[in-house]
């Protein structure tokens, strides 16, 4: 599956939050440095309106929505790049996600440590990007002298690929993140960088963890640190970590009640999946009937036939073509029937690109 992963300095909030998360207490939090030593993954719900409304229509037994992964890292201190603290670790860790949920801490609390000894979320985003810039900087520098090499050999991989390598250089010596590179990117060079596998290349998420008091208007911190994320093209969410577990705990009429009285719309999680949904670059497609509605997952740009293999290999390798209809439709008309007789439901073959919302129908051969 697809995975975000939580990083930031020791005692942010961190564990806190994937707690709230997961719902479990399988990440222990605790007002220690270094509490998260192993990486725990947890499978978290993504909260979607929609399925609900096409599960009514289509009259389903069950609404089960679709999952992204969250991973919460070891913490990272100054010096991880040289093998500091979990250093080598957690670097290691963050190799394998595929986007970063950074989560700053944005709370005054004198009873809970700062490993740098203030807040200063802003200056503490930087901290964390060093390290991972000059991890980049390092490995880069390293591999790039071979590919130079067989460049100069003429060596067809080397030569497609050390432009690109070239470019991340520049950035890393010039103290930028790589992820400067993904704006306007072509297919083909993401392909190239992705292989690079570089830490600073991964997409971010600003996690702004405030107090309680704060968690409806943002405060002094999260401001400064969403000026910071604007800058480089990021997003950022406001969350209250120790509201978020708060409700955890809750049954649904108990959470709305809490959230009502904090002044808040929603679970600031819901905020925070769907954004590292989006990250992601991920999508929606829905599949409906009797028996359930259910949500499922594509990366944007995914043909059909890739959509059939989300839900069976068999789909996938057999795939003929996927009656689609866009959800607009299928809302609007009252379901598959009405869309039919309305002219909506396309038949879509191999070279679909499918589209967010769309509810879909695969004819397979077996
Ligand atoms: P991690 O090291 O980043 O995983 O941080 P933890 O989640 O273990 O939190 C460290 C300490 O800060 C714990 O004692 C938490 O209870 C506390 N903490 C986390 N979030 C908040 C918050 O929003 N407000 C306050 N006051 N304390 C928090």
């Amino acid at each position: 599956g697809f995975k975000c992963g939580i990083v930031g300095l020791p005692n942010v909030g961190k564990s806190t939050l994937f707690n709230a998360l997961t719902k479990t207490a399988a990440a222990q939090a605790a007002n220690y440095p270094f509490c998260t030593i192993e990486p725990n993954t947890g499978e978290v719900a993504v909260p979607d309106e929609r399925i609900s409304r096409i599960a009514a229509i289509a009259k389903s037994k069950e609404v089960i929505p679709t999952r992204i992964n969250f991973v919460d890292i070891a913490g990272l201190v100054r010096g991880a790049s040289k093998g500091e603290g979990l250093g080598n670790q957690f670097l290691a860790n963050i190799r394998e996600v595929d986007a970063i949920v950074h989560v700053l801490r944005c709370f005054e609390d004198d009873d809970v440590t700062h490993v740098e000894g203030r807040i200063d979320p802003v200056s503490d985003a930087d901290t964390v990007e060093t390290e991972l810039m000059l991890a980049d900087l390092e490995s880069l520098e390293r591999r790039i002298v071979q590919i130079r090499k067989r460049a100069t050999g003429k060596d067809k991989e080397a030569l497609t690929i050390l432009p690109m390598m070239e470019q991340a250089l520049a950035l890393l010596q010039d103290s930028k993140p790589v992820r400067l590179l993904l704006d306007g990117i072509a297919a083909e060079d993401l392909a190239i960088l992705k292989g690079l596998n570089l830490l600073t290349s991964k997409p971010v998420l600003y996690v702004c963890n405030v107090s309680e008091d704060d968690a409806a208007t943002g405060n002094a911190h999260s401001e400064a640190v969403e000026k910071m994320a604007a800058q480089q093209g990021a997003r950022t969410v406001v969350i209250s970590a120790a509201i978020e577990s708060e409700i955890a705990q809750l049954d649904d009429v108990e959470a709305k009640d809490y959230l009502d009285a904090m002044g808040l719309e929603e679970p600031g999680l819901d905020r925070l999946i769907r954004e590292g949904y989006g990250l992601l670059n991920l999508i929606t497609f829905f599949t409906a009937g009797p028996k359930e509605s259910r949500a499922w997952t594509v990366r944007r740009g995914s043909k059909a036939p890739q959509a059939a293999g989300v839900i069976h290999t068999d789909f996938e390798k057999g795939f003929i073509r996927a009656q689609t209809i866009a959800y607009g439709d299928y809302v609007s008309l009252g379901g598959e029937t009405a869309a039919k007789e309305a002219g909506k439901a396309r038949d879509e073959g191999k070279e679909y690109v499918v589209q967010d919302g769309d509810v879909m129908l695969f004819k397979f051969n077996v």
